[in-house]
């Protein structure tokens, strides 16, 4: 990550604001994969599940989408479902007009249908296509966007291939070598990250792995990367797997990514797994690779986390101010200490 993103991250956190934002765009997807967190009944806290949501098509998505991004102010948008490909022609025009104001787009489908072609030549777009184990197993969860078919829609695209390890997968001697070595192989995969199959508090879905099934797949990782130049993750990260954060209020990434569903209004909470994830069993890669920048110590002392959770302390108090202040501005007075005016505000700085 940049150093310039990085300072960016800060200022947006100091303003009390999420420098991330996810939008679950649409609430339809052709497959339905067993595990699957958005179609799980309490994914949005029990009241209402992501099919009862209204959402929106056609020009009116994108209006709508431009303006939640106009008010969010996000650096990173990430457009999950649902499958995003489902609203592809919306994202024609989405996409490219989001990466026009500089931030970083993050696309994550199951590849089902092609992606437009223009994509591949896009900056800042990670196209993220998931693929859950080897073909076998792969084909039987997420059919209709099998092996073949996703081999298929991908030549003419720049893709990020994820995989979220499953117990099936854990199960199966050699199955993460033999998966690095198929997608490694494919022209169109610039890199290749894993994530650890998550369950809800309580639950014992077949997909979760034991402690010494992940310990294994942390191991095995790590010996691969040397084999497998296009596994796109640091030591660090994949360690961080073995002691995931406590809690949400503990975890860097709840904490930087607002995550809003398919109304565009609806919160996902505690983070973007929605529902009652266990943290202690956590397996979300964008969750480690933060915990592991908040484990790093600056000047080998502090560790950016606590730096981090103080500075988030204050942009959540800054950022009530603000918007009591903004509700009432002949009442409050706000010198704008550490604000976007106060010259540290590393949001206007050039990408
Ligand atoms: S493709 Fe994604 S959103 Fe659709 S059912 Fe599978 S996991 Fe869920
Ligand atoms: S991303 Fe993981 S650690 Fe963070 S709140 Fe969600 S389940 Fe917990």
């Amino acid at each position: 990550m940049k150093t310039s993103h990085v300072l960016r991250s800060w200022g947006r956190i100091l303003q009390g604001r999420a420098p991330a934002l996810s939008i679950e765009i649409t609430r339809e997807c052709p497959l339905s994969c067993p595990g699957c967190y958005a179609y799980e009944p309490n994914h949005l806290g029990g009241e209402r599940t992501l099919r009862q949501l209204a959402d929106f098509r056609g020009e009116e998505l994108v209006r709508r989408v431009l303006r939640l991004i106009e008010e969010t102010r996000p650096l990173h948008v990430s457009l999950v479902g649902g499958d995003p490909l489902v609203r592809y022609r919306e994202l024609e025009k989405i996409v490219p007009a989001l990466i026009a104001q500089g931030i970083h787009v993050q696309v994550v489908t199951s590849a089902f249908r092609p992606p437009p072609r223009s994509w591949a030549a896009l900056p800042l777009l990670n196209l993220v296509v998931s693929i859950d184990g080897l073909e076998e197993e792969h084909n039987a969860r997420r059919s209709p966007a099998t092996y073949a078919r996703i081999l298929k829609n991908i030549e003419s695209s720049r893709i990020t291939v994820h995989c979220t390890v499953t117990r099936q997968m854990a199960e199966r001697p050699g199955s993460l070598a033999e998966f690095l070595r198929l997608w490694s192989d494919q022209v169109a995969v610039q890199r290749i990250w894993f994530s650890v199959f998550t369950p809800q508090r309580g639950a014992s879905p077949a997909e979760r792995l034991s402690a010494e099934q992940r310990q294994r797949v942390v191991e095995e990782l790590l010996a691969l990367r040397a084999a497998f130049p296009k596994l796109d993750m640091a030591p660090s990260a994949l360690r961080q797997f073995l002691k995931p954060p406590a809690s949400p209020s503990a975890c860097i990434f709840a904490k930087t990514t607002r995550t809003v569903s398919a109304d565009l209004r609806t919160p996902v909470l505690p983070c973007q797994l929605g529902g009652d994830p266990d943290c202690a069993e956590c397996g979300c890669i964008a969750a480690m690779g933060l915990a592991a920048v908040g484990a790093y110590r600056v000047g080998g002392l502090i560790p950016a986390g606590a730096l981090f959770h103080a500075s988030h302390w204050l942009g959540q108090k800054m950022g009530r101010l603000r918007r009591r202040r903004d509700a009432a501005p002949e009442l409050v007075q706000i010198e704008p200490v550490l604000s976007g005016d106060s010259g540290i505000d590393p949001a206007s700085a050039a990408p």
